[in-house]
C-alpha cells in the first residue's frame, strides 16, 4: 500500500495556475484582509505535513479498532484524541471561520484543499473537523450574538466540538415529519425531547464539550418542513463565565456497527428534556440549515476525491511494480519475468479514468468554492447574487457527481490490484466501504439530484443553467484562437448544447407530467457533471499548454495527455445520456407495483 502524500503539486496548480484564486482573493477585500499567497502557501504544507504525517498513518488500525461504547460514553481508537490535538492546536476547526469569534476567516478556496487533504488521509477521523466546522457557520449565520459568543471561540478552537442532529428512525429525506419536540421554558430556553439516529460524533471523548444542533418542533409549529426550529443543546451546559457546568439530560444510547468509516462514532442520541437556545428564527430552521449544507455538501463531495486520491496513488504504485504478462506490443523490460501491468491499455484505462475524475473534479470543487467565496464575500449586490445562484445550481451536482465518481474510482483502483484489491492489507477495500457513504449522508445523491432538476433547473425555468451555460460559452469565445485549446472548445461546446437542449426538453416535458424530473434527474445530474469536467479540463489545459514544452517532471505534458483521455473516452458517454433522459419517463412508470 502506497503511504497518502498530500499532493500539494497539484493543489497548488489548480489553486493558483488554473484559477488565480490570490487575484479573487484580492478582489474581495474581506477575504484580503486575511490571506495572501504566502499565508495560503504555509496552510497547505502544514496541511500536508498533518495528512501525510498524523492522521494517514492511524487510518487502517482506526478502522480495525472501531469506536467503543461503554455506558454513553465513546471512545475513540488509539492515536485519535492525540490527533486531534494537533488539530486542536493548529486551530484547524477555525480555518474558514469568523475572526470576529476567533476564526481565521480563510476562503473557501484555500479551505476546501485542507478538506481534500484531511479526508483522503482518515475519512472517519475527518468527519469530526469537517461537522464542527458546519456547526459553526449555522451557528455563525443565524445565532444570537450571546449565543456566538459563548460558544464560538471555543469551537473554532476545537476544545469543544459540533455534531448536526437531524436524522430519526422514521425520518431522513422528509425532515418535514420529525417528532423531536422543543418546549419553551420561562428563561428563554427550552427541554429538547426526542431521538436522533446515526448521528456522526454525537458522542466521543476527544473534546471537552459536544454542541448539538438539533431540529425540533414547537408546540405550535405548522405541519412539515416549515414548522422545523434549530436549536442549540450542549453536552455540558456552559456557566456564565465561560466554565463547564452540570450534565445536559442527553446521552448516547448506542453506536451503530456499519460498512465504512468504521473509526467514526454514529451515535443514536436521547434528548430528555435537554436544554437548548433557539437558533434563528422560530420555523425557520431548515432554512438555517441549509446556509451550513451548501458548504457541507461540497465538503461531502471533497470526501469522494479525497478517496479517489488516495486509491490512485496506491494504483498508480502498484501497476509500476505488479509484473504480469508482456505488452501487446512486445516484451518492454526483457530481463524481468514479465512486464508491469502499467503497459497494458486496460489498466491504462483504469488508472487515466481515475485521475479525469480526481483531477477534473479538484478542479471543479476549487471552481464551485469560488462561487461558495464570491456568495459570502462580494461587496457588490449583482456579483453576490450571482455567486449564489451559482452556488445553488452547483451543489447538488458537487455532491453527488463528485461522491458517486469517488466511488467509482474507488472500485477502479481496487480492479487494478486484482485480487490483491480484494484483501484487507492493500487499502483499497477500505476506500470502497469508506467512500460508499458519501452517495447517501448530507441528502442521498437521488435527492440531489431531485434538487438540481426539479428546484434549481426546472422551478426557476433554466435561469440559473443560464448563467452556467454563459460562463462555459465566454470560456469557449475567449479562446477560439488558443491552438492547444482548438481540439476541445468543439466537444465543449457540443456537450454544453447537448444539456441546454435537455435542460429546454425536460423543462417543457415536467409542465405535462411531473414525474418527467424525477425520470430525468439522475441521467441529468451525470451528464452535467461530465460536461462540466470537460470545461475544468479545458480550463486545465489553457493552465498547462504554455508551460509543457520543455517541461521534463512529465506535470504539464502529463496534465494535457489526461486532458485527451478525458474528451476522447470519457466526455463521450453524455451522447447516451441524453438519448437515455430524452426517452422520458413511460419506461419507469409502466409496471405496477405487482410487475416488479
Ligand atoms: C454513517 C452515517 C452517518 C450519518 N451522519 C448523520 C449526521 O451526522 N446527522 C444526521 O442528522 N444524519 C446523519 N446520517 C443520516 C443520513 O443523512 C440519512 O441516512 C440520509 O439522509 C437518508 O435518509 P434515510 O436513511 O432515512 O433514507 P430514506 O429517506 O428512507 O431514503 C431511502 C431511499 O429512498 C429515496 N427517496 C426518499 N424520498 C424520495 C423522494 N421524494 N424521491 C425520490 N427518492 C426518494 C432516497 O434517495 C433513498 O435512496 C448519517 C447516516 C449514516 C449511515
Amino acid at each position: 500500500m502506497a503511504d497518502y502524500q498530500a499532493p500539494l503539486r497539484d493543489i497548488r496548480f489548480v489553486m493558483n495556475e488554473v484559477f488565480d484564486a490570490p487575484a479573487l482573493w484580492a478582489s474581495l477585500p474581506k477575504v484580503a484582509e486575511n490571506v495572501d499567497p504566502e499565508t495560503a502557501d504555509a496552510i497547505l504544507e502544514e496541511a500536508g505535513k498533518i495528512a501525510g504525517g498524523v492522521l494517514a498513518p492511524l487510518n487502517r488500525e482506526a478502522d480495525e479498532q472501531g469506536c467503543k461504547w461503554n455506558d454513553g460514553e465513546v471512545s475513540t481508537p488509539e492515536g485519535f484524541k492525540e490527533a486531534y490535538q494537533t488539530i486542536v492546536e493548529g486551530g484547524w476547526n477555525g480555518l474558514g471561520g469568523n475572526p470576529e469569534f476567533g476564526g481565521m476567516g480563510m476562503p473557501k478556496t484555500l479551505v476546501a484543499q485542507f478538506e481534500e487533504m484531511i479526508q483522503a488521509s482518515n475519512m472517519a477521523f475527518g468527519l469530526a473537523p469537517m461537522l464542527t466546522a458546519g456547526a459553526c457557520l449555522a451557528l455563525d449565520a443565524h445565532g444570537s450574538q450571546e449565543l456566538k459568543e459563548k460558544y464560538l471561540p471555543n469551537m473554532y478552537a476545537g476544545t469543544w466540538s459540533g455534531a448536526m442532529n437531524l436524522t430519526e428512525p422514521h425520518a431522513g429525506t422528509d425532515l418535514g415529519i420529525i417528532r423531536t419536540k422543543a418546549e419553551p421554558n420561562d428563561d428563554g430556553s427550552y427541554n429538547v425531547t426526542g431521538t436522533k439516529i446515526f448521528i456522526t460524533w454525537g458522542e466521543h471523548d476527544m473534546a471537552e464539550n459536544i454542541i448539538h444542533l438539533v431540529l425540533a418542533k414547537l408546540p405550535d409549529a405548522p405541519k412539515g418542513p416549515k414548522g422545523i426550529s434549530l436549536f442549540l443543546v450542549p453536552k455540558f451546559l456552559v456557566n456564565e463565565d465561560g466554565s463547564l457546568g452540570e450534565r445536559n439530560t442527553l446521552a448516547c444510547g448506542s453506536i451503530e456497527k456499519k460498512m465504512g468509516i468504521k473509526a467514526s462514532a454514529t451515535c443514536v442520541m436521547n434528548f430528555d428534556g435537554a436544554k437548548g437556545w433557539l437558533v434563528g428564527e422560530p420555523n425557520k430552521g431548515l432554512a438555517a440549515m441549509f446556509t451550513m449544507m451548501n458548504y457541507e455538501r461540497l465538503g461531502v463531495g471533497i470526501q469522494g476525491i479525497g478517496a479517489a486520491e488516495a486509491s490512485l496513488q496506491s494504483a498508480r504504485e502498484y501497476a509500476l511494480e505488479r509484473l504480469q504478462s508482456r505488452a501487446p506490443t512486445g516484451a518492454q523490460e526483457k530481463e524481468k519475468a514479465a512486464d508491469p501491468i502499467i503497459v497494458h491499455p486496460d489498466v491504462r484505462r483504469m488508472l487515466l479514468t481515475m485521475k479525469g475524475y480526481v483531477e477534473g473534479g479538484r478542479a471543479f470543487s476549487t471552481y464551485v468554492a469560488q462561487w461558495l467565496d464570491i456568495a459570502k464575500y462580494a461587496e457588490d449586490d449583482e456579483r453576490r447574487q450571482h455567486g449564489e445562484a451559482m452556488v445553488a445550481l452547483l451543489t447538488p451536482v458537487a455532491k453527488a457527481f463528485l461522491t458517486d465518481r469517488g466511488l467509482d474510482a474507488c472500485v477502479i483502483g481496487q480492479q487494478v490490484f486484482g485480487g490483491h484489491g480484494f484483501i484487507r492489507e492493500w487499502g483499497q477495500e477500505q476506500l470502497v466501504r469508506d467512500v460508499r457513504i458519501t452517495q447517501i449522508y448530507e441528502g442521498a445523491n437521488g435527492i440531489q439530484a431531485l434538487d438540481l432538476m426539479g428546484r434549481k433547473v426546472v422551478a426557476n425555468g433554466g435561469r440559473f443553467f443560464e448563467l452556467f451555460a454563459e460562463d462555459v460559452g465566454a470560456f469557449i469565445e475567449a479562446n477560439q484562437n488558443d491552438v492547444a485549446l482548438r481540439p476541445y472548445l468543439e466537444p465543449l461546446a457540443a456537450s454544453l448544447e447537448r444539456l441546454a437542449d435537455v435542460t429546454e426538453s425536460v423543462i417543457k416535458a415536467s409542465a405535462e407530467n411531473p414525474n418527467e424530473v424525477g425520470a430525468a434527474s439522475v441521467d441529468y445530474l451525470d451528464l452535467f457533471g461530465l460536461t462540466a469536467l470537460a470545461y475544468m479540463w479545458a480550463r486545465i489545459v489553457k493552465a498547462a499548454a504554455p508551460k509543457a514544452e520543455g517541461d521534463t517532471s512529465g506535470f504539464y505534458t502529463g496534465k494535457l495527455k489526461t486532458a485527451r483521455f478525458y474528451f476522447d473516452r470519457m466526455l463521450p458517454k453524455t451522447v447516451s445520456l441524453a438519448e437515455g433522459i430524452r426517452s422520458g419517463s413511460a419506461s419507469m412508470m409502466d409496471l405496477t407495483a405487482e410487475e416488479f
